[in-house]
């Protein structure tokens, strides 16, 4: 009679697997990938997997391999006698609109004697392989990065960070600024958490760094990028308020900067300052000074030549010179540039390398060199969302600012920084004039 059993429950197994299968082929009908169907028996044990028949070839990323491992695995722990149901299909996982996470999914349906019917009683999910949803490919650098002054944004943010994570950055600050510049040649490793660059060959004895997205947040499509490794955006101004940006050129200089930035502090101000590497150099302690009261250093050159007229290795070093004086003195390097005279084209921009802050309201100190003139053009001038230019060089500047404030506050101005008033959307090779006027150089 064991014999006539044994048939019955062959045949109840068989027209339960009929039944999973059926009920899985629809499932998978659902999916949003068209795939075929291959169905394997052996013994006991029905093997069905679902290749899609139409997604594209990836690097590292193949369907049949990783099911056929998958699947051996889970087969070695099962016993053979015990009826049982494996099926392969690829689960598509949408973080954002365009990343997509692809993942082998291999689920195990076992046998219950009990109620004579099949059940998953266990999945195993393979590592997911995060997939540009646009391309249906792997995301690349470019993917990521898109634009040449994303990767000049990016390598600012690497020479900072390097420096941060150095036992003794002084040491190695030289090696830092002269770093070859990334380019799209440059390997980049994309992983879910972090971008992994290659570092261009350096004697700093580091062959990589890891960025996590945060950092790098205003260079990248953070689309591409799952929302948890982002911040989220900060608040904006307030669209119905005023803003403009105080910034003081040329300095610092011991006699006129320390009384400039008395007043800020009296009444409260941030402002921003566009020192020279020169004066940096020989005021370290005030140039900490100016740190340490919360306003934002920025460099205006070493020795403020027109950038147009000298060649672009001489650009460089201006640049590279004053970076190191303004670290040296405050640990941290400008992240912005104002070239002298406000002169800048393609080329210079390029070897710059940050973004270039220009104003649209010139107070004309140090033309006019008088308290009352000075006022004067500032309170007619200044519109919302201005970027003001005075000198802290100028004695006429710190006998005038109590009153440029006062007409400002008057006319219901709130006072910010350019990080603030650009709100750290500024990228190189971009000029930025006020709060709403920023140009491609
Ligand atoms: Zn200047």
């Amino acid at each position: 009679m064991q014999f006539v059993e044994n048939k019955q429950l062959e045949k109840r197994v068989a027209k339960q697997t009929t039944l999973l299968l059926n009920q899985v082929k629809h499932e998978q009908e659902k999916n949003e990938l068209a795939t075929e169907e291959k169905v394997t028996k052996k013994a006991n044990l029905v093997e069905v997997s679902y290749p899609p028949s139409e997604i594209p070839s990836i690097d590292g990323f193949d369907f049949d391999q990783i099911t056929q491992e998958s699947m051996k695995k889970m087969e070695k722990k099962l016993n053979p006698k015990d009826p049982a149901v494996l099926v392969s299909h690829l689960a598509i996982n949408h973080y954002t609109e365009q990343l997509a996470a692809y993942e082998v999914a291999v689920d195990l349906y076992l046998w219950q004697n009990k109620s004579e019917e099949f059940i998953k009683t266990k999945t195993k999910t393979t590592k997911p392989v995060l997939i540009n949803h646009s391309t249906g490919q792997l995301i690349t650098s470019q993917d990521l990065i898109k634009k040449e002054e994303n990767l000049l944004g990016i390598q600012q943010v690497i020479q900072q960070m390097l420096l941060d994570q150095a036992a003794d950055p002084n040491l190695i600050l030289d090696e830092v600024l002269n770093l070859p510049r990334l380019s799209w040649d440059t390997p980049m490793t994309y992983t879910e958490e972090q971008l992994v660059v290659q570092l261009p060959q350096n004697k700093l004895g580091q062959t990589t760094i890891a960025l996590p997205y945060a950092k790098i947040q205003p260079f990248i499509q953070t689309d591409l990028v799952k929302p948890e490794y982002l911040i989220p955006p900060t608040q904006a101004l307030d669209a119905n308020q005023k803003y403009v940006a105080l910034t003081f050129d040329d300095g610092p200089s011991p006699v006129t900067t320390p009384k400039i930035i008395q007043i800020l502090a009296n009444k409260g101000i941030k402002a921003t300052f566009f020192l020279l590497g020169q004066n940096v150099k020989e005021n370290p302690e005030l140039t900490k000074q100016i740190f340490e009261g919360g306003h934002e250093l920025a460099s205006h050159s070493y020795s403020h030549p027109s950038f147009n007229t000298i060649s672009k290795e001489a650009v460089k070093k201006e640049v590279i010179d004053t970076d190191k004086a303004i670290f040296e003195a405050t640990g941290c390097l400008p992240k912005i540039l104002r070239p002298p005279y406000g002169a800048v084209n393609t080329d210079t921009a390029k070897v710059v390398g940050k973004p270039i802050i220009q104003w649209n309201v010139d107070s004309l100190d140090w033309k006019t060199k008088n308290s009352a003139a000075i006022q004067k053009v500032v309170k007619n001038s200044v519109a919302s969302g201005g970027i003001i230019l005075m000198h802290d060089i100028q004695p006429a500047t710190a006998e005038a600012l109590d009153q440029v404030i006062n007409d400002l506050k008057a006319q219901n101005y709130q006072f910010v920084t350019i990080q603030e008033l650009l709100e750290q959307k500024m990228y190189p090779m971009h000029q930025y004039f006020g709060q709403f006027d920023q140009r491609n150089i």
